[in-house]
């Protein structure tokens, strides 16, 4: 058989339905599809007014107008743009997948035509969007520069009419007959909420109206509602585009708070623009507080992402890593590839590149407010000090620049001054390799930790490690600057220069093996409650502590997980004496119930210490009386 070329034939109908009812997510997109198309009719006659000046001779208000009746259950949305003759009709929405505004578009590129207006259509599909509530639509439309209208109409059947028809002005109207289960798209409300999502950024003024007004109306009612249906529903400025310069902070202030429905102004406004492999523009606000969601795990607007001001998304984790999840603002790219519905972008590895340079942008501000201005950065640490940990913490590409901006209050310190790591680093005692810190649940608690009474005597200062994450931190850090971490709470430490550690060794290993009776004994007396008793190395002061191993997890971060439902592995700490302290030396001249008791208040007393609960608080109350009465 002789080959043959064939054209491929459709079902109309079927891929009508497909495109109405497969390619969007949410219905009320169609919202969003037909103010984009007003936008590009209004954009076409502008451009083409410029240079055939009668095209606009109405110098029209550009405007799109949003008219609703919930009687008739009808919307329609009016624009005074290009309009539409019965060619275009035919084109345009006779065709599937054809799209005027593509075309409108090349033709200009071919004309090498510059400053293009940023027109938003490119699939040609948008359009039937409106069949996913409507299930008649009517549009009524004259182009500017002929003298007749026309009326295109269908009911999503395959078959559409179009005839002559009478208009006001030029333009075009698109009448939906709405689906009964769509209905609640005509309130005011729920339009005003989807343009300030989907369209909030559209130049031209969007209006409502309500047309099924009732007869008896109240004055005070009509001036009311005359007064709200003047308001446009969008804000219009994509202020991200205008330079810098032409922008009053009172302006951004405003945006910000609209953005992110904060009353404050923000901390600091970074306008900027990405420039090279992907272009885009973004304007980022850093809050001057925490938001009440800042911790909760339902948070799940990060920045807005705008395709030609037209709003694509906000999910968090799509243009900023998780612990930057309290700055606000948008991104806006022209030529980001992005999928036939507009939900999603076709390429990641941009937004993955917008991404790390929004991140990296972000950096560079805090680098240049701790750099320029260190009360300041002190301001935005003690409120995002705790996130950003988060990110030293997860965050293994950005975690360098990270850890030079985190910030933690010091054993040598006033209570509520805190240190970076190069500072504390700058400040180490001589011949002190490591950096020393605790783990504890409230600065007070770590400042009286017994467990750094031998760094701070051998003049180390400390680390205070007392925000929540801090737990998860001190798991994570291995070394700053080339110096280690090292928790004071874990493991064997040792303190000075080689002579003086070594002489501390022999000193203890001597005591313990003097005291190895009354060890045993304390460790008998405790029975599970510890794993280990024996002398410490890391007291001065106070009697007594407890130590976790080297690898286990510290007690703070165990009661973290079990509050998260976690269950813990549980780890037998030891207990570390104090053989110089004279408690000690009591408690070892006692024996029988005596000496049970003194140790099982000593015990609690090292659990009190680092903020832990005592076991049996009934016992420990009766225990301390009786020693009181005593
Ligand atoms: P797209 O907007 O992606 O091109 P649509 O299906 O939404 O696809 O629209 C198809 C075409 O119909 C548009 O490209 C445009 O030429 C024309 N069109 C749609 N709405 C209007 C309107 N309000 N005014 C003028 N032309 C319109």
């Amino acid at each position: 058989m002789e080959k043959k070329t064939n054209q491929f034939k459709a079902e109309i109908a079927e891929i009508l339905d497909l495109v109405v009812n497969s390619l969007y997510s949410k219905k009320e997109i169609f919202l969003r599809e037909l103010i984009s198309n007003a936008s590009d009719a209004i954009d076409k006659a502008k451009y083409l007014g410029l240079t055939q000046k009668d095209l606009v001779a109405d110098a029209p208000e550009w405007k799109i107008d949003i008219s609703c009746d919930s009687k008739a259950k009808t919307m329609m949305i009016a624009d005074n743009g290009i309009g539409m003759d019965a060619d275009d009709l035919e084109k345009n929405l006779g065709s599937i997948a054809s799209s005027g505004t593509k075309a409108f578009r090349q033709a200009l590129k071919e004309k090498g035509s510059d400053a293009l207006p940023e027109l938003i259509g490119q699939f040609g599909v948008g359009f039937y969007a409106a069949f996913m509530v409507a299930d008649k639509v009517r549009v009524l439309t004259k182009k500017r520069g002929t003298d007749k209208a026309y009326v295109w109409e269908s009911s999503m059947d395959g078959t559409y009419t179009v005839g002559e028809a009478e208009r006001d002005g030029f333009g075009t109207s698109v009448m939906l007959h709405f689906r009964p289960e769509c209905e609640n798209f005509l309130d005011r409300w729920t339009v005003s909420d989807l343009v300030r999502r989907y369209s909030d950024f559209i130049s031209y003024p969007i209006r409502y109206s309500k047309i099924d007004v009732p007869a008896d109306e109240k004055d005070e009612d009509r001036k009311r509602r005359e007064e709200d249906e003047a308001k446009p529903l969008n804000t219009m400025v994509a202020l991200w585009k205008r330079p810098k310069k032409d922008v009053k902070d009172s302006e951004y202030a405003d945006f910000y708070k609209h953005l992110s429905r904060d009353w404050e102004d923000p901390f600091e406004t970074i306008p900027f623009s990405g420039e090279g492999q992907v272009e885009f523009k973004a304007l980022l606000f850093l809050p001057k507080k925490p938001s009440m969601e800042l911790y909760m795990p339902n948070q799940k607007r990060g920045l807005s992402l705008y395709v030609r001001n037209v709003f694509i998304g906000d999910d968090i984790d799509m243009l900023l890593p998780p612990w930057l999840r309290f700055v606000k603002g948008v991104v806006d790219s022209s030529d980001l590839p992005l999928n036939v519905s507009r939900e999603m972008l076709q390429d990641d590895a941009i937004v993955q590149k917008i991404k790390s340079a929004v991140t990296s942008k972000v950096l560079s501000v805090l680098e240049d407010i701790k750099k320029k201005d260190a009360k300041r950065y002190d301001e935005f640490h003690t409120a995002f000090g705790a996130v950003l940990k988060e990110g030293a913490y997860n965050d293994w590409t950005n975690k360098e620049r990270i850890e030079k901006l985190i910030k933690f209050p010091s054993a040598r310190s006033d209570a509520g001054k805190t240190l970076f790591l190069e500072d504390y680093v700058k400040d180490m005692a001589s011949g002190q390799k490591d950096i020393y810190f605790i783990v504890a649940e409230t600065e007070k608690d770590a400042r009286n930790a017994p467990q750094i009474e031998s760094a701070r005597k051998h003049g180390c200062d400390v680390l205070l490690f007392c925000d929540h994450i801090d737990a998860f931190l001190a798991e994570s850090l291995r070394e700053f600057d080339g110096h280690s971490f090292v928790n004071l709470g874990k493991g064997d430490v040792e303190f000075g220069s080689e002579e003086e550690r070594k002489a501390e060794k022999e000193s203890r290993e001597k005591a313990e093996g003097e005291l190895k009776g009354f060890l045993e004994n304390v460790k008998k007396s405790l029975g599970d409650a510890v794993g280990e008793v024996k002398l410490s190395s890391r007291l001065t002061d106070s009697p007594c502590c407890l130590v976790a191993k080297e690898n286990a997890i510290s007690p703070m971060m165990a009661r973290l997980m079990k509050a998260s439902g976690q269950s813990v592995p549980e780890e037998k700490r030891t207990l570390e004496l104090n053989a110089g302290h004279p408690l000690v030396k009591k408690v070892e001249g006692l024996s029988g119930a005596e000496f049970d008791d003194a140790v099982a208040l000593l015990y609690d007393s090292a659990l009190i210490a680092e903020g832990s609960p005592v076991a049996d608080p009934a016992r420990f109350g009766k225990l301390l009386s009786a020693l009181m009465l005593k």
